[in-house]
Order: C-alpha cells, then sequence, then structure tokens
C-alpha cells in the first residue's frame, strides 16, 4: 500500500530534537516569569475576522497565507501568528481590569501557507510576548530587554536588534503622501503586490523583498524622503527615550528606516532580532508596539507592545542536544521483583526500565550499558538478602547497597 506521507511544509519534531524543544520551552518559562510574565494558551483555530481585523487586510498573512476552512456557515482560520488571539482572549476576559502592565507569554504552533524554504515553514512555531496597559517608553525597553534576555539565556549573542519608530498615525500621514509623490513616477516599474500597497498600504512598499522594487526604493530621492525625518516630537520623544533606556540597559541596536514590519496594526517602536548565521530567513525575533489594536478589536483604549520568535530558527541555531540517558535499567530474571523494583525506582524520581522480553541475564546488561547510567542487579542472592547491585555503566564500578537505601545521582 501507498505510505501516505508528511504535509509539505510540515515537519515532525522528533524524539531526538525533543531536548533542544524542551531546553527552549524551559528557559522561556524561567526568563518571562523572572519579569512577572503570566503563560497563555489560546486556541489554533478563531474567526477568520478576528485576524482580517488584527492583522490587518492589506498583509500577505491575511491576503495570501490562510489556512481558512467553513464549518457550519462560518468561517474559521489557523492562527498564522498570536497577537490577535491574545488580544481577543484580553478583551473578552476583562483583564484590563487587572492591574497594568499585564504580561502574558505563549509558546506553539502557527500556520501560514507560504512557499517551503530553508527556515520558512506552513507550520511552524512561535514563542511570543505581549504587554498591555503601559504607553510610556519604559515598557518597549523591557519587551526588547525580555527578548534579549532569553535569547542569551538559550547561548544565542551574535544578534542584532534592529530598530525603527514609525511614529502614531498623524506624524505618518504626511510621510505617506511624500512618499507616494517619490514613488509615483516608477509605480509601472513596481511588482503587482507593491502596485496594490502603492493605494492601501504605502509603508508596506518599503517591507518588499523583490530586487527590482527595492532598486527603485534605493534611487537618492526616495531614499532622502525614507531617511527624512517625519516623526512628530511626541513620537520622537518616546523613541529618544527607549533608545537612553537601551543605553542604560547596553542593549547595543541599529537604527533601520526600511523597518516597517508586515503587520498593519503597529505603531511607533518596531523592531527586528536578527542572526548573522542563517542566511537569508534571517529575523529570529519580529515585535513593535500596537496601541489601537485592542480597541480596534473592540475593548477598552489600551496600549500594548509585543514579540514574536520563530522557534524552528531558534532551533537551527542552537544545533544538537544529546538525549539524556535512562538513570536506571533494572538486570534481573526475576520478573516480578524486577517490576517492584522499578516502580519503586520511579516513585523515587529515578528513570528507569527493565527487560520486558526477559532476556538471558548477559543481554540485559548489553542492553542496560546502551541506554542507561547504571545497572541495578537483581540476582537471587541479593533478592533474599533484601539488597540489589548498584553497576556504574561508565565506569563498571559496583557496590551492593540495601533495597531501601539506592541513591543514584
Ligand atoms: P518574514 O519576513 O521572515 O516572513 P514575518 O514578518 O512574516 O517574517 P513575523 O510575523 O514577525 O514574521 O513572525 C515572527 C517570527 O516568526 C519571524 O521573525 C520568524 O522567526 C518566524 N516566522 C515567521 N514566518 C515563519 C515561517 N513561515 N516559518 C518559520 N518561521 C517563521
Ligand atoms: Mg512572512
Amino acid at each position: 500500500m501507498a505510505i501516505i506521507k508528511i504535509q509539505k511544509g510540515t515537519k515532525d519534531i522528533l524524539p531526538s530534537d525533543m531536548p533542544i524543544w524542551h531546553f527552549m520551552e524551559e528557559k522561556a518559562n524561567e526568563v518571562f516569569t523572572k519579569y512577572g510574565a503570566k503563560e497563555i494558551r489560546t486556541p489554533i483555530f478563531e474567526a477568520t475576522e478576528l485576524f482580517a481585523r488584527g492583522v490587518g487586510d492589506t498583509t500577505d498573512i491575511v491576503n495570501k497565507e490562510m489556512y481558512t476552512f467553513e464549518k457550519s456557515d462560518r468561517s474559521l482560520t489557523l492562527r498564522p501568528e498570536n497577537t490577535a488571539g491574545v488580544v481577543r482572549s484580553f478583551i473578552e476576559n476583562g483583564m484590563h481590569r487587572l492591574s497594568a502592565p499585564v504580561k502574558l507569554w505563549y509558546k506553539g504552533p502557527m500556520f501560514r501557507y507560504e512557499r517551503p524554504q530553508a527556515g520558512r515553514q506552513r507550520q511552524f512555531h512561535q514563542v511570543g510576548i505581549e504587554v498591555f496597559g503601559i504607553k510610556q517608553a519604559t515598557a518597549d525597553a523591557e519587551v526588547i530587554m525580555m527578548a534579549v534576555d532569553y535569547l542569551k539565556s538559550l547561548g544565542l549573542n551574535d544578534l542584532t536588534v534592529e530598530l525603527n519608530t514609525l511614529g502614531c498615525p498623524k506624524c505618518r500621514e504626511e510621510f505617506k503622501k511624500n512618499l507616494k509623490d517619490v514613488i509615483r513616477p516608477y509605480l509601472p516599474q513596481l511588482c503587482e503586490d507593491c502596485q496594490t500597497r502603492f493605494e492601501k498600504n504605502p509603508l508596506r512598499l518599503l517591507d518588499c523583498k523583490s530586487p527590482e522594487c527595492q532598486e527603485v526604493y534605493a534611487k537618492p530621492e526616495i531614499q532622502a524622503v525614507i531617511q527624512g525625518d517625519f516623526i512628530c516630537e511626541e513620537c520622537s520623544e518616546h523613541f529618544n527615550e527607549l533608545l537612553s533606556y537601551l543605553d542604560t540597559l547596553g542593549i547595543k541596536y541599529e537604527r533601520n528606516k526600511l523597518l516597517v514590519r508586515g503587520l498593519d496594526y503597529y505603531n511607533r517602536t518596531v523592531f527586528e532580532i536578527k542572526s548573522n548565521n542563517l542566511g537569508s530567513q534571517n529575523a529570529v525575533c519580529g515585535g513593535g508596539r500596537y496601541d489601537s489594536l485592542v480597541k480596534n478589536l473592540g475593548g477598552e483604549d489600551t496600549p500594548a507592545i509585543g514579540f514574536a520568535m520563530g522557534m524552528e530558527r531558534l532551533a537551527s541555531l542552537l544545533g544538537e542536544k544529546k538525549e539524556e540517558k535512562l538513570t536506571a535499567f533494572v538486570v534481573s530474571n526475576n520478573i516480578a521483583e524486577a517490576i517492584k523494583l522499578t516502580e519503586e525506582l520511579r516513585l523515587k524520581g529515578i528513570t528507569c526500565e527493565f527487560d520486558l522480553t526477559n532476556k538471558k541475564f548477559v543481554k540485559q546488561l548489553e542492553k542496560a550499558s546502551k541506554v542507561a547510567k547504571y545497572a541495578v542487579i537483581l540476582g537471587e542472592d541479593e533478592i533474599s538478602k533484601g539488597e540489589v547491585t548498584v553497576k556504574n555503566l561508565d565506569t563498571s564500578e559496583q557496590k551492593t547497597v540495601k533495597r531501601n537505601n539506592i541513591v543514584l545521582n
């Protein structure tokens, strides 16, 4: 019969990959908890409308990448990202009544119908943070600090923080107009996507990955607008305050005026963290401030800022981690006693197995040396005396101890 294969753009996370995944998940819990963040788990599918409104219907994510299906006349979508879901839950559970800041972190699978390639899958995982209720730049600094701290806890130091400010809708208006004016003469040379973006969301023109479009945007008169200053006084103050906190924290950053990010909801601070060791899909983290999203999704006016990191990209930077061996393997031809002892050891918190097929003693010992750090040997002699022989399988040292006195470390 034909074998049924895994779907394009998806991957099994195999037992041999698990040490890295557990490491990333445990560190997330450890680091984010230090900042007072709490974990939240929201559903993997939501109403399509949530993403159309929450992510923005001029984005690639919503226009091209969503897994949408109908069920009982409802349009549902597998989440392509988790900010919209967390914001929905924040609103629905009245979390604006909690004392600010409300800091939530999440991890889990996301789904985007993209062309699979290195660093780009159709089901991938993100770990992320959302901080609600603080409009001051201290929250921006703390969120960036959390990202950097988490990456450091994984041992990743060779990373660059890129930073930009998009201003507020007010100051952005003039920038958009100026940008459109200088780009208009080149409109026929731009890709189809950029032609649509030009009217719907001109800021996103700068985000285009097509080399032809980037060539146009590199023209001096266009660069003059991009590199010029359009940020209003309040937004500039916010940004400069953030930069001063980052300096205080010793976090290095680079200003990148082309950084506009894919999603519609961002205002003021946007940032990405990039690795020099990842080839073309080099962003491990993307984030920013989204002060109008909670209100746009029907909640109380609540400022917010967050980030998401791609866990597969992190995993590929972390390389391999060895699978842990079992602590003990019980070696005995008396099955009843082997079962009992194995259970006793597990109750003490020791990872332990015995030979389910009751092979010859020597075969059991061979198996033990492959899978475990210690063989706990239970011959008839030991059973009658209430003892066991513990053999360290690295050093071959062994000693006989009372059964209720087994210490393995
Ligand atoms: P990109 O420019 O790489 O498409 P993005 O702007 O779509 O990124 P975000 O929505 O900001 O990405 O997601 C945050 C992070 O999630 C990215 O920095 C990346 O590490 C990861 N990520 C995004 N899409 C994918 C994907 N299809 N496969 C694997 N990881 C992804
Ligand atoms: Mg993308």
